[in-house]
């Protein structure tokens, strides 16, 4: 499984609609300070569900729309798609048949997200429960941020232990058990 495409429209610097390829295994994104490299990271937590607005350096959600430029009025709506190619089956389960899984997420300024699986409306939960498990995630492993490493070195054990649920993929059976003791 590997990130091919992202696709941004209105968020945050990216106000037109921009598709960035990812044609490899090793990527390094560069340019001047504020040009818009962390905005890509913010875009990648974002769609994946992240809905604290601060770990996306912003105020409130609504921050992640495009407000404005001296030369661009505000937009109204900001959109991001991710593209997985999956046609390892490394997305397995009942994803394993798609050959390409794409996850979108809108929000307008009334702060109303949605969220699409492959074209289709779904809830966040559903976004969340494809990765579960992969180490991807608006919060795991997969994209390590400056502070984390040290984070990690003084994790306390149950920390470090939830790290390794998720690289053992168990986390996803932990939490479909959750789920069923409270229903
Ligand atoms: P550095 O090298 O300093 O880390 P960077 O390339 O990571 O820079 P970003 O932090 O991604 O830069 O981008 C910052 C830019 O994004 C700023 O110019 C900021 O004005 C712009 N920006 C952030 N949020 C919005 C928004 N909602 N609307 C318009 N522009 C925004
Ligand atoms: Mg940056």
């Amino acid at each position: 499984m590997r990130l091919k495409r992202i696709r941004l429209a209105g968020f945050k610097s990216f106000v037109d609609p921009t598709t960035i390829q990812l044609p490899g295994r090793l990527i390094g994104i560069v340019g001047p300070n504020g040009c818009g490299k962390s905005n890509v990271i913010d875009a990648v937590r974002w769609v994946m569900g992240e809905s604290s607005a601060k770990t996306l350096r912003g105020d409130s959600m609504a921050d992640v729309i495009f407000n404005g430029s001296t030369s661009r009025k505000p937009v109204g709506q900001a959109s991001v798609e991710l593209v997985f190619d999956n046609a390892d089956g490394g997305l397995g389960g009942q994803y394993a048949r798609f050959a390409e899984i794409s996850i979108r997420r809108t929000v307008t300024r009334d702060g109303q997200s949605a969220y699409y699986l492959n074209g289709t409306r779904c809830r966040r939960r559903d976004i969340m429960d494809v990765f579960l498990g992969t180490g991807l995630g608006p919060r795991s492993y997969s994209i390590i941020e400056q502070g984390m490493i040290s984070r990690l070195i003084e994790a306390r054990p149950e920390e470090l232990r939830a790290y390794l649920e998720e690289a053992a993929g168990i986390s996803r059976y932990k939490e479909r058990r959750r789920e069923t003791e409270t229903r």
